[in-house]
């Protein structure tokens, strides 16, 4: 079994903004980055499968055991253990999205076997502070808890499963979307710079798999799982260091409209309209990958210091910024007007520009003259 990268999928390649180091921080032992990207030898196998389970976008995966595959599966079986000796590589490959669908969608409680890790390895901690994060969350809104233990015994085989069965969950997943919310909001033809792109030496066919947007399986599944959880009778608001995996957000005033974050944003949680003149974001399509903020100049993107459980269950899309768009009087572009005079940020450069000119000629030609009536 090897490990994969969706270079494609990095925010990383997206933007050379992107500070993401999840996978890095995951495996820092096999993972590193060159030339600003992930990187890692051919032969790194499943010890590094953390940064499968950890990274926002799914861009690493494994040759032969898919996470998703395995979500049906494990729920089709009838065993209730998700353990290294019997069913998965190693538990690192399940995200928290993964762990908190496996609890909401079995009928059992399921354990998690941690008898094969060192339990001073700093894998142990990250496995455990998944299971953790997917308990906590799971806490504000269902009964439902994983527990993890440790298995000494040997466990049984999984039955194989027919094609018939593998073909009608992927079509499950297929239609599985979000209320009104994943769709493609805006063409994404200039949304990433193709000369930012080509620093990173990526090819035509990565740059065009950037351009697109998606939305990684694993969140499909939870929303799924979520449309068939129980809705609490009250909401909470969690700690937003609390939730790794999707987040709110704010702008403030210091916002430019310079459009890099929702042109850039790689599951189009955050979008605009046609004439840009508003923000929109749809916090259940937010991977908390971090690249709006990475590539926000002024910082005006924030995040919302509490995460209210109610998107789970009513997602919503919400305007974070709107912006009064005018034509530009000199060369009849739309852009983000102020106040003052009407005319584009170029134009009013350029304006600048000339009266500096001006007055510089003014003044080398007044110089002149003094010189020559001296002479
Ligand atoms: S965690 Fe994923 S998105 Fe982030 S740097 Fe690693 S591969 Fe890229
Ligand atoms: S929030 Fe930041 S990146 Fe997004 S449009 Fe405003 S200034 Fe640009
Ligand atoms: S909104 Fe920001 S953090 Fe969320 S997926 Fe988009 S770029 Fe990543």
């Amino acid at each position: 079994m090897s490990l994969h990268l969706e270079i494609a999928s990095c925010v990383r390649a997206t933007s050379k903004f992107s500070d993401c180091s999840k996978c890095i921080d995951a495996c820092p032992e096999s993972i590193q980055l060159v030339d600003n990207l992930p990187s890692f030898a051919n032969n790194t196998g499943v010890e590094a499968a953390s940064c499968v389970g950890v990274c926002p976008t799914e861009a690493f995966s494994l040759s032969d055991f898919s996470t998703t595959e395995f979500f049906f599966s494990f729920l089709e079986s009838k065993v209730r253990l998700i353990s290294p000796k019997f069913n998965v590589p190693c538990i690192s490959v399940l995200s928290v999205e993964h762990l908190i669908s496996l609890a909401l969608a079995s009928e059992e409680e399921i354990t998690l076997d941690l008898s094969s890790y060192d339990d001073t390895s700093i894998l142990y901690e990250q496995i455990n502070a998944r299971i953790e994060e997917a308990n906590f969350v799971l806490s504000s809104f269902s009964e439902k808890q994983l527990v993890s233990n440790h298995i000494a015994e040997d466990v049984p085989k999984l039955e194989n499963e027919s094609e018939d069965e593998v073909s009608s969950r992927r079509s499950f997943l297929g239609n599985a979307s979000l209320k009104g919310v994943v769709r493609h909001k805006m063409t994404f033809d200039e949304a990433v710079e193709a000369d930012e792109l080509k620093t990173f030496a990526l090819d035509v066919h990565i740059i065009a798999k950037i351009r697109e947007k998606n939305l990684p399986d694993k969140r499909k599944i939870l929303f799924t799982t979520l449309k068939h959880a129980g809705v609490p009778d009250t909401f909470e608001i969690l700690p937003e260091e609390e939730v790794s995996f999707t987040s709110q957000k704010f702008v403030d005033d210091t916002c430019t409209n310079c459009q890099i974050c929702y042109r850039i944003c790689p599951t189009g949680a955050l979008s605009s309209n046609g004439k840009f003149s508003l923000i929109n974001f749809d916090s259940m399509l937010c991977v908390k990958c971090r690249l709006c903020h990475d590539v926000c100049e002024p910082n005006a993107i924030q995040l919302q210091s509490g995460f209210e459980i109610k998107e789970f269950f009513e997602p919503t899309q919400r305007t974070l910024a709107t912006f009064d768009i005018k034509r530009c009087n000199e060369c009849g572009n739309n852009f983000t007007y102020t106040g003052g005079e009407q005319a584009c940020p170029r134009c009013m450069l350029e304006e600048e520009e000339a009266m500096f000119l001006h007055s510089n000629a003014l003044s080398m030609k007044a110089l002149f003259e003094e010189k020559k009536e001296d002479e």
